[in-house]
């Protein structure tokens, strides 16, 4: 299908004007350090392909206006250079992780990318969350946060969530800018979690993070972007069946990856490895993934089945496509990391 305004077949127009390929090449620059990491001049110019002048001028005017600062000296590649920033005076954005029914897990990032503080409050109702996330900010220097993020487990469409059965989550995203006046973007949780991953990825490779949480998804990020869904949340793969034996699913009565999944523990890692693979080898094929991420596996056990599923992907693909396969380094504040990486991407870009 062929949606209004996007062209398959071609590369992304470039802009013609002069003032629209700055605006362009700014923006490419800011989100490379938002999501990236901080990086030196000449780091930025290996990572976005532009020259040195041309970073220069960019990274002065931001300078200038205090978006990014100057930080430590380090020698990258053998020519120092100091590592540029987001500036710590941007402020910090708050993360409301709504995957649980039961409780919201909330974080205060910072731009540069850190979690401050974070905190698990129960709440069960769209007023509850409402009231949670409300006084967590209140405890934190309101006047420092410049945004609030929902991390949500369905799917998003232009920042706004639909929510469950018992949160509404336009009512909670409108109440939420009623009461603080800041800006509120929803944003699928695994897409988050891969946005954090990006940070340890090789620029140059697609990579996939593979969450397990009550359902199991792929988030995937090709050519530096997120592959987001248009009717569902992409990448959902819970209830796909992999073909190789395992426990049956209560909720679709077939041998599918959730059911093999629940059941991980660290003696039946062995069986679980080729349910992983015969579903991520066909993915990884087709999209030219060169790094997986396993992310909100039971740590002992991810660190395990990591090995296991790349071995057992050498069996399935061709050797020389076969991605590597590793555990998040980010652990559970991943998700914080990256929700907040995307607002900040929002408000700056
Ligand atoms: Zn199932």
């Amino acid at each position: 299908m062929i949606r209004k305004g996007h062209f398959p077949f071609l590369p992304e127009p470039m802009p013609s004007d002069p003032a629209d390929t700055r605006r362009s090449n700014r923006s490419r620059l800011l989100q490379s350090i938002i999501t990236r990491g901080p990086a030196t001049r000449a780091e930025l110019s290996r990572r976005l392909g532009l020259s040195r002048p041309t970073i220069s001028v960019i990274v002065g005017e931001l300078l200038t206006v205090g978006v990014i600062t100057e930080g430590d000296r380090v020698s990258s590649g053998g020519a120092p250079g100091t590592l540029l920033e987001i500036s710590k005076q941007t402020g910090v954005i708050t993360v409301a992780d709504l995957r649980s029914p039961n409780e919201v897990r909330l974080a205060a990032v910072s731009a540069a990318g850190e979690v401050v503080t974070a905190d698990d409050v129960r709440a069960v109702t769209t007023d509850q969350v409402l009231a949670a996330v409300t006084t967590f900010i209140e405890r934190c220097e309101p006047q420092t946060v410049i945004g609030v993020v929902l991390a949500v487990p369905g799917m998003v469409v232009r920042g706004e969530w639909s929510g469950t059965d018992e949160r509404d989550g336009e009512a909670l995203a409108l109440g939420l800018r009623r009461a603080l006046r800041l800006p509120v973007l929803a944003v699928n949780a695994a897409e988050a979690t891969a946005i954090a991953d990006l940070r340890d990825s090789p620029s140059d490779v697609g990579m996939a993070t593979i969450m397990l949480d009550d359902v199991v998804s792929v988030a995937l990020i090709l050519g530096g972007r997120l592959h987001s869904g248009v009717r569902r949340p992409t990448g959902e793969i819970t209830h796909l069946v992999p073909g190789t034996p395992g426990p049956v699913c209560d909720q679709c009565g077939r041998e599918c990856l959730v059911a093999q999944l629940r059941t991980l523990s660290l003696p039946s890692v062995d069986a679980s490895a080729p349910a992983v693979a015969a579903v991520l080898a066909p993915i990884a094929a087709a999209v030219e993934l060169g790094d997986v991420v396993l992310s909100g596996f039971p740590e002992q056990t991810a660190e395990a089945l990591a090995p296991l599923v790349q071995e057992e992907l050498r069996t399935r693909m061709p050797p020389a496509e076969v991605p590597e396969v590793r555990v998040s380094r980010r652990g559970a504040a991943a998700t914080p990391i990256g929700a907040a990486a995307l607002l900040l991407y929002r408000i700056l870009g």
